[in-house]
């Protein structure tokens, strides 16, 4: 393209295009957001506005389309939700004032993780935008959800590939970004390994701030409180290498171009202060998403979000997703939970409050770009009003966790009053041309619109009083930027005009004049609307800047109040589903009565959920071997074990009758063959990857979740590996462990093992059919009862009868066949009767035509495996 021949808006348009290549270019022209070349082709493909063209100077005109400005933010949301970067490209100056083309600029970068446009974002969840700096055996990770100022910062060392990708892969899951910085060289492994795409990916800005100091870098952007802040955590915390949190504070500096008074304060999250779940056991126990919707539908988290508040919500969500594993900071829920299920009326006073409460976390983003409108601040009056309410009512109780809760509430009447003060009690959001300021709020002002307004109705006073004077009924005052105001009077009435009227000027049907008096009201009022509104701008610019110096305050309330809605919900929750209070021992065991899935539950309408009691230890009750038919609930039941635990960690109530609970360091839930075809991996090598990781990080205080691990081989095969990782936990990790499974044969271990318990899910024939009891007891089955399933399941009874008939010849011919994995076999095949035995079993049943050496390298294999792993 022939630059040079382009109209000069269009070579403005380029030279800002140029300097934004990866984002969509909203270019301000008038009325309208405008798009062009490529930037409209694919614009109005993704937002099915018209295709249109203008004239660039070119031979060719360019491909244009646009929206008007006062919707644009629907249509930003559409191309942020589908993961696109929009560049606001505004007028920087008066058109009026400009000389030749008016001046434009980027105003800021709206990105997928940095968007906070509260009608579009999920009210629920954060919005995270992610950095991650890799390096050899080194991570470090920040995020942040712009929209609330919130900042954390990770990092860990001396890691294998494998490893950290394993913990970059737990945290991203965790963190759910939406958009995700990372230094380039990593970007194609980060791809492959996390197999992410629906997180918007950037490669870091290139420009090198290794060697840079934050702070005097980026001090001009940030507020004091952050630098005070940001300084003692970095002090504190010991981290000399911090890229990731430089490059997403460049990243939010380049993108937002604005001070950046909202983001206040920084955290460090430390994995060990946290009940460690992985992205898998997270996944199958439905902890924020349920399996079959990937939704918060379906799982723990919305079992237990009864929150008042989005602002409660989402603290919620970070509490169910990081449980806690010290003791007192559990008991401190507990207790503030125990007192409002004591007290339901104050806990529905407190709710009710509550539910009055704005997502003040959301609104400090405006306030800190000045954005805010007068609405919005109202809103934040009556917030703070409100938690006034509640601190006051917190203290009153005749409780010693509640007055101490009532100490986080802290004062902020000072903002509270102010606002009072200066706006009026229902302002609109469009400040424009209405009045916002309280009368008697400064005199000058209400002094400017009484003018404006008397002088409105002195005009059409006027009006009304020359007609009837000079007898021209059509006779109009008007008003325009040339003339100021005058009296207009059609042709055919000229006759009738007074002595005392000047002529302005002529126009073809019409004269316009002055009259003295016009003149006189002309000087009060010109310019008072303006001079008002200019006015009450300046003022409520000076209320934003006033509490603009007051976000940190604002934040740490925020912050109080969502603590206080997750309580309440954790409350409400274990009210209506009769949750206790869960105790805690130092002695390793874990003990349910009466125990039920909360998940499960939920779900159950008319059905009764059959609860169950569970007693595991680190002695002779380690590790719960658990057979039993398909669908009889030996998968519930594990997983209400894990729930109930983790539950107790969050510092909820839980589902039994009693429980009493030794602290756990993670918990870790593998569910065998696991479909994982999304990954691109074979589901037997994902099995045994979940499972080399327990065994690589599981320790005597973890509680593993093993659910047919074994089943994605062929039946011997599994059979060897799920025998061998029974006997090294037993031997060596020495967890706390359930493990249901289908090989009968595994049962026998529990003679080998002290530690080993055998259970079973009670079943009940009566005539042909089974019934389900749900019950767990002491002992074994060795019958999977799949054709009865099938046959609940409405499989047509004539396959079901032959499959009996089959069922019952296999048997027959089966007795007798089994191996024993703790022997050694003797290569010596014509000595060996075990290998013989083997063969012969075979050959009766025509399973296999093998010969003596194959069949010896076969039970062979299986024991070698057994005992690698
Ligand atoms: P398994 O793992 O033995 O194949 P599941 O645990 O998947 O069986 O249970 C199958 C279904 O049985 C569950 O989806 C649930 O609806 C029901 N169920 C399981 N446990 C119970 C229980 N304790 N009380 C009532 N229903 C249950």
């Amino acid at each position: 393209m022939n630059r040079e021949k382009l109209t000069p808006m269009m070579q403005q348009y380029l030279a800002v295009k140029d300097e934004n290549p990866d984002s969509i270019l909203f270019f301000r022209l008038g009325d309208f957001y405008e798009m062009f070349f490529d930037d409209a082709l694919l614009a109005s493909r993704e937002l099915e506005i018209t295709l249109t063209k203008r004239d660039a100077g070119l031979e060719e005109k360019a491909p244009m389309c646009g929206v008007p400005y006062h919707v644009a933010s629907s249509y930003i949301s559409k191309l942020i939700d589908k993961g696109y970067k929009v560049a606001i490209c505004d007028q920087v100056e008066d058109p009026k004032l400009a000389k030749g083309i008016v001046k434009r600029e980027v105003t800021q970068i709206i990105t997928p993780g940095t968007f906070t446009d509260t009608e579009y974002l999920k009210s629920d969840l954060n919005n995270y935008l992610l950095s991650i700096f890799i390096q050899a055996y080194y991570i470090n990770l920040t995020y942040s959800d712009y929209s609330t100022g919130e900042i954390y910062f990770i990092e860990k060392t001396f890691l294998s590939k494998a490893e950290l990708y394993h913990f970059l892969r737990d945290q991203v899951d965790r963190i759910s970004p939406n958009e995700i910085l990372i230094n380039e060289e990593e970007i194609e492994k980060f791809k492959k390994s996390l197999k992410k795409d629906n997180a918007f990916l950037n490669a870091y800005i290139s420009e090198n701030l290794k060697k840079s100091n934050l702070i005097k870098d980026f001090g001009d952007y940030f507020s004091d409180t952050f630098k005070d802040n940001l300084k003692n955590f970095l002090d504190k915390n010991n981290i000399n290498d911090y890229i990731s949190l430089k490059k997403l504070l460049q990243y939010l500096v380049i993108t937002q171009k604005i001070n950046l008074k909202h983001i206040n304060n920084i955290s460090y999250y430390n994995n060990f202060d946290f009940l460690f779940l992985d992205e898998s056991s997270k996944r199958t126990l439905e902890i924020v998403k349920g399996l079959n919707t990937f939704t918060k539908k379906g799982s723990l988290l919305d079992v237990l979000d009864k929150c008042s508040t989005s602002m409660g919500s989402r603290k919620l969500k970070k509490w169910v997703e990081s449980p806690l594993i010290n003791l007192e900071k559990i008991e401190r829920r507990l207790n503030l939970i125990e007192s409002f299920t004591k007290d339901l009326l104050l806990l529905d006073k407190l709710e009710n409050i509550l539910k009055e409460v704005y997502d003040i976390e959301r609104l400090v983003v405006k306030i800190s770009n000045g954005t805010i409108n007068p609405r919005e601040l109202v809103s934040l009056k009556s917030t703070i009003e409100n938690s006034k309410k509640v601190k006051k009512i917190l203290e009153s109780q005749d409780n010693f966790y509640l007055n101490l809760l009532s100490k986080d509430f802290i004062d902020l009447d000072d903002i509270s009053s102010e606002i009072d003060n200066v706006l009026i009690d229902n302002p609109p959001v469009i400040i424009e041309e209405n009045r916002i300021i309280k009368e008697e709020y400064s005199k000058d002002l209400d002094e400017l619109f009484r003018i404006s307004i008397e002088g409105k109705n002195w005009l059409l006073d006027f009006e009304e009083r020359e007609r009837k004077r000079t007898g021209i009924k059509k006779l109009k005052v008007k008003h325009n930027k040339i003339l100021g105001y005058f009296i207009e009077v059609t042709k055919s009435f000229l006759d009738q005009v007074p002595e005392d009227y000047i002529r302005k000027q002529t126009l073809v049907g019409s004269e316009r004049f002055f009259s003295v008096k016009l003149k006189e009201m002309e000087g009060k009022l010109l310019g008072s609307k303006e001079r008002a509104l200019n006015l009450q701008a300046e003022i409520y610019n000076k209320l934003k800047d006033f509490i603009g110096k007051e976000i940190y305050r604002i934040q740490i309330l925020a912050d109080k109040l969502s603590d206080l809605d997750s309580i309440l919900s954790l409350a409400k929750v274990s009210n209506l589903n009769n949750y206790t209070r869960p105790k805690f021992n130092n002695d390793g065991f874990i003990e349910i009565k009466e125990g039920r899935h909360p998940i499960v539950e939920s779900y159950m309408k008319d059905d009764f959920f059959v609860p169950n009691d569970t007693f595991i230890d680190t002695k002779n009750n380690m590790i719960h071997i658990i057979t039993g038919p398909n669908m009889a609930g030996k998968s519930t039941y594990m997983r209400q074990v894990a729930l109930i635990t983790i539950m107790a960690h969050i510092g909820s109530f839980v589902p039994c009758d009693s429980c009493n609970i030794s602290l756990v360091d993670r918990i870790f839930t593998r569910i065998g063959a696991s479909d994982n075809l999304a990954k691109g991996q074979s589901t037997f090598m994902v099995e045994m990857q979940e499972v080399a990781d327990i065994i690589e990080n599981a320790s005597s205080n973890s509680l593993l979740i093993l659910d047919e691990v074994g089943r994605g081989t062929s039946t011997f095969d599994g059979l060897a590996i799920a025998n061998a990782i029974i006997e090294y936990i037993a031997e060596n990790i020495k967890a706390k462990t359930l493990f249901a499974t289908h090989y009968h044969e595994l049962v026998h271990l529990e003679e080998k093992y002290d530690s080993i318990e055998n259970l079973t899910i009670a079943v009940d024939r009566q005539d042909d059919d089974i019934i389900f009891l749900r019950k767990i007891i002491q002992g074994f089955t060795n019958n999977s009862y799949g054709i009865d399933v099938a046959k609940l399941a409405g499989i047509d009874n004539k396959i079901i009868d032959r499959a009996k008939e089959v069922l019952a010849v296999i048997e027959k011919e089966n007795e007798g066949i089994s191996i024993d994995l703790n022997k050694e076999f003797v290569k010596d095949e014509h000595e060996n009767p075990e290998i013989m035995n083997f063969i012969n079993k075979l050959k009766e049943i025509n399973i296999l035509e093998i010969n003596p050496m194959q069949a010896f390298n076969i039970l062979d294999e299986i024991v070698k495996r057994s005992k690698e792993l």
